[in-house]
């Protein structure tokens, strides 16, 4: 039986990086992967790098926004994360910051820009709210309906399918032992260690057994599973989520665009095509009364029209044929906020989940593995630690 420093468990963009970090600071590092690395959630996103608040974050007024806003530190410093990660890792990951556009097309949605803006300058967010002609110079494709923007410099996109293999890839030149096809089945604390029991398939059976001082929840949607098998409870729901890509064009849309006033993400990949998201829900399958967590969520017909019928922002758009459509399933808490830090009560157990972790799942893991290798408290994170849920939770 090896005894490793750290145990984490999930091979998404938020186990890659925490591996990477703790492997390359001199920690003995497991990564436990049940599928395939970027399988899951971290290679089926949108790849939008978006710093300012989200549509989800002021669709219910000015008192969640500004508690969404407390993870703002957090996408301040995502901005400087995806500014280095590439030179850091050696390696292209379609990484582009030509910015990125929240745009309004009615007065209520101009004030609700205003005070997000005003909001997010209070945390030291370079935002600047474009308007009129200046903005239709700025961003020639946008339909005359846009009447005002929020610009934030920094934001753009990344390629999903390009972040989490290279993060892992640079664990395993640190050191990391990375087991894919390998699920984690049971976690228990036995004196100063964590025992962490595998297997492979679906059933992980014909187990292993595995020693970490430290373990790393990283598991996505299955979080609040890996949790349980500690004897812990976390609020961590799953979601559905709808994305669109169109057939290739012309590069015509450097900048990254959402809408202050309904769901929409959208931005040109590299290769041309038009990918459209922004949060449109897709079902999730139920069986026996539980949320079926190895079975991608069904496309909803709303959602498909919705998706498409929000892309008329940008005229340029309606041209093009949509040639994919897929779902996938993330994770958000009860107030929207991370959950990342240690568990409390459990000595050595550490999570990673929530929001949006693929524009923050940069930062979560640099400031998660600095808590695992110091051992103490990070009071840059205490504002998401699990224990804000610790009534959950009696023993
Ligand atoms: C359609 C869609 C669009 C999105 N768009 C964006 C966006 O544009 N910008 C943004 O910031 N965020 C976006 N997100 C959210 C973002 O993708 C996620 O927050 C992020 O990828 C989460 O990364 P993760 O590593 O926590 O989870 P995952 O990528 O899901 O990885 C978790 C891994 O843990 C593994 N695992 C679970 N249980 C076990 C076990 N028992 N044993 C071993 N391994 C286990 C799983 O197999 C999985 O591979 C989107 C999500 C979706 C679904």
């Amino acid at each position: 039986m090896t005894a490793y420093d750290t145990a984490v468990v999930g091979g998404g963009l938020l186990g890659c990086a925490t591996a990477w970090h703790l492997a390359r600071a001199g920690n003995r590092v497991l990564l436990v992967e049940k599928d395939q690395v970027n399988r899951h959630a971290s290679g089926q996103n949108a790849g939008s790098l978006h710093f300012q608040l989200e549509f989800r974050m002021v669709e219910h007024g000015d008192d969640a926004a500004r508690a969404a806003a407390r993870a703002l530190p957090l996408h301040l410093d995502a901005v400087r994360a995806w500014a280095s990660i590439e030179d850091e890792l050696g390696e292209r990951c379609g990484v582009s910051r030509t910015g990125g556009l929240m745009l309004a097309e009615t007065p209520a949605e101009i004030a609700v820009l205003d005070r997000k803006a005003a909001l997010e300058r209070e945390y030291g967010l370079d935002v600047a709210v474009l308007s009129g002609p200046e903005l239709h110079r700025f961003a020639p494709y946008l339909a005359d309906t846009v009447l005002a923007a929020g610009h934030v410099p920094g934001e753009g996109k990344a390629n999903p399918r390009l972040v989490t293999p290279a993060l892992a890839r640079a664990a395993g030149r640190h050191g990391a032992v990375l087991r894919t096809g390998c699920r984690v089945t049971g976690l228990h604390r036995r004196g100063r260690h964590w025992e962490l029991r595998t297997g492979s398939g679906p059933g992980g059976t014909a187990g292993e057994t595995h020693l970490a001082d430290t373990v790393v929840l990283a598991g996505g949607v299955w979080t609040a599973e890996l949790a349980a098998m500690a004897d812990v409870r976390l609020p961590v729901f799953p979601v559905g989520l709808t994305m669109s890509a169109t057939a290739r064009s012309r590069p015509f849309l450097p900048h990254l665009i959402q809408h202050v006033g309904r769901r929409l993400s959208m931005k040109q990949t590299e290769d041309g095509n038009v990918l459209i998201g922004g949060g449109w829900p897709a079902k999730l399958v139920s069986r026996a009364g539980q949320v079926d967590l190895e079975t991608n969520p069904e496309l909803r017909y709303e959602s498909l029209v919705g998706n498409a019928d929000a892309a008329r922002v940008v005229p340029a758009v309606w041209d093009l044929p949509v040639i994919r459509t897929w779902t996938g399933m993330t994770t958000l808490t009860p107030d929207h906020l991370p959950l990342l830090g240690a568990v409390p009560r459990r000595p050595g157990l550490y999570v990673a989940t929530g929001g949006s972790a693929f524009t923050l799942g940069l930062t979560y893991a640099r400031l998660l593995a600095a808590m695992v290798v110091t051992g103490g408290p990070d009071r840059a994170i205490e504002d998401y630690s699990p224990a804000r849920f610790g009534a959950l939770n009696f023993v």
